[in-house]
């Protein structure tokens, strides 16, 4: 049974970076409201930040019932204690049965600290949120055992119920413009400011921190790239189709491409309209990254790869014969000279 003190509400933290506000704010809020509805319960989305590029009544069309912002100056720079203090302190002082929070970079450092102040428990990286029936818990449902089996994590004895997801997992729906809801300022005692960290300064993240996750076609390169140089075919496609590079961990490990491209269990998760998987065999790990996308186009030589299982489109042959002609195809498409 569920804990009988548990409230239906559920707390969201949103996330505003560099006064950006992130589509997974509204991709948990939407989450929360389809939970909540279960439940009975409120949506609260809770914002800090000293600047944002947009109306936080947004975020009431997107499913919150309320949206409390903590705007100040102190919130400029990211700072674990002071973000740890004021999450707690709403929750302290608010009591919701859930909290949803982003497993973005920041989100993932908050969550333990928060967890343990306010004496809970967090299920990190969550692929799937829903309520139980009959009990009211949430069902927190992640990758274990390196990506190999999906592990349903449930807290019966704790409050809140605590979970990170990470960004892409769940859609964005249209937003209701009709949607009321309250947006309030919270003004905060100087103790919650209070903090250990002395910020020495600030330094923007190197031009080759892409986004893919931004992107709506992705073409990743694995193994069967097998060199360095030979990613220089992706970069041509993606250009072509105004799309992001991505790889596999097998690309990154051999240091053929950065990191902040990996796509799947230990990178990012894509959910593109186009994802390209080129040289790549389709571990579990690699699909739990990009299995949502839209249309998925393989490129492998082995008929047997796993990838073909997931793909909308197998072309079984070497990639650096396939490829080059899918370039010069979309050149003459396009009138572009190579
Ligand atoms: C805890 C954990 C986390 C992990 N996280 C990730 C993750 O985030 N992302 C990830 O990708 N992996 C991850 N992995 C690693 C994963 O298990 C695989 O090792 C990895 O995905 C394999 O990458 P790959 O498909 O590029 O290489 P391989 O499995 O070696 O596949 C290469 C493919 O290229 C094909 N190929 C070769 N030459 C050609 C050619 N000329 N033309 C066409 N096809 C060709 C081959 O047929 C083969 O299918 C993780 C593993 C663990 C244990």
């Amino acid at each position: 049974m569920r804990n009988p003190s548990a409230s239906g509400d559920i707390l969201v933290l949103g996330e505003v970076r560099s006064g950006r506000l992130h589509r997974v704010t509204l991709e948990l809020t939407s989450k929360a409201r389809s939970l909540a509805d279960v439940l009975g319960g409120e949506v609260s989305t809770l914002l800090m930040y000293d600047r944002i590029d947009r109306d936080p009544r947004t975020i009431v069309h997107y499913g919150a019932d309320r949206v409390t912002c903590v705007r100040d100056e102190r919130l400029r720079l990211f700072d674990q204690e002071v973000q740890s203090t004021i999450l707690s302190f709403v929750i302290g002082s608010t009591g919701p049965g859930i909290v949803l929070a982003p497993a973005t970079t920041s989100g993932r450092t908050i969550m333990p600290a928060v967890a343990a102040m306010v004496g809970t428990g967090l299920t990190a990286d969550c692929t799937g949120l829903e309520i139980e029936a009959g009990t009211g818990l949430l069902l927190q449902t992640r990758p274990a055992i390196g990506g190999n089996i999906m592990a349903t994590i449930t807290t019966p004895d704790d409050l809140p119920q605590m979970a990170t997801v990470r960004p892409r997992t769940f859609a964005v729906p249209e937003p209701d413009p009709d949607r009321v809801g309250r947006v309030e300022e919270l003004t905060l005692p100087d103790r919650c400011f209070e903090s250990r960290v002395e910020p020495l300064g600030h330094e923007g993240s190197s031009g080759d921190d892409v986004n893919i996750q931004d992107r709506d076609v992705i073409i990743s390169g694995g193994k069967g790239m097998k060199r360095e140089e030979s990613f220089r075919l992706l970069r041509e496609l993606a250009e072509l189709l105004d799309g992001g590079v991505g790889a596999s961990r097998a690309a990154v490990d051999n240091k053929w491409i950065a990191y902040s491209h990996q796509v799947g269990l230990s990178g990012k998760v894509v959910a593109p309209k186009v994802y390209f998987a080129v040289g790549i065999s389709g571990s579990v790990q690699h699909l739990a990254g990009m299995q949502t996308s839209g249309l998925v186009v393989a490129i492998n030589k082995d008929p047997e790869a796993p990838i073909f299982r997931v793909a909308d489109i197998g072309l079984c042959g070497d990639l650096f014969d396939i490829v080059p002609r899918l370039i010069e195809g979309l050149r003459e498409r396009k009138g572009v000279s190579g």
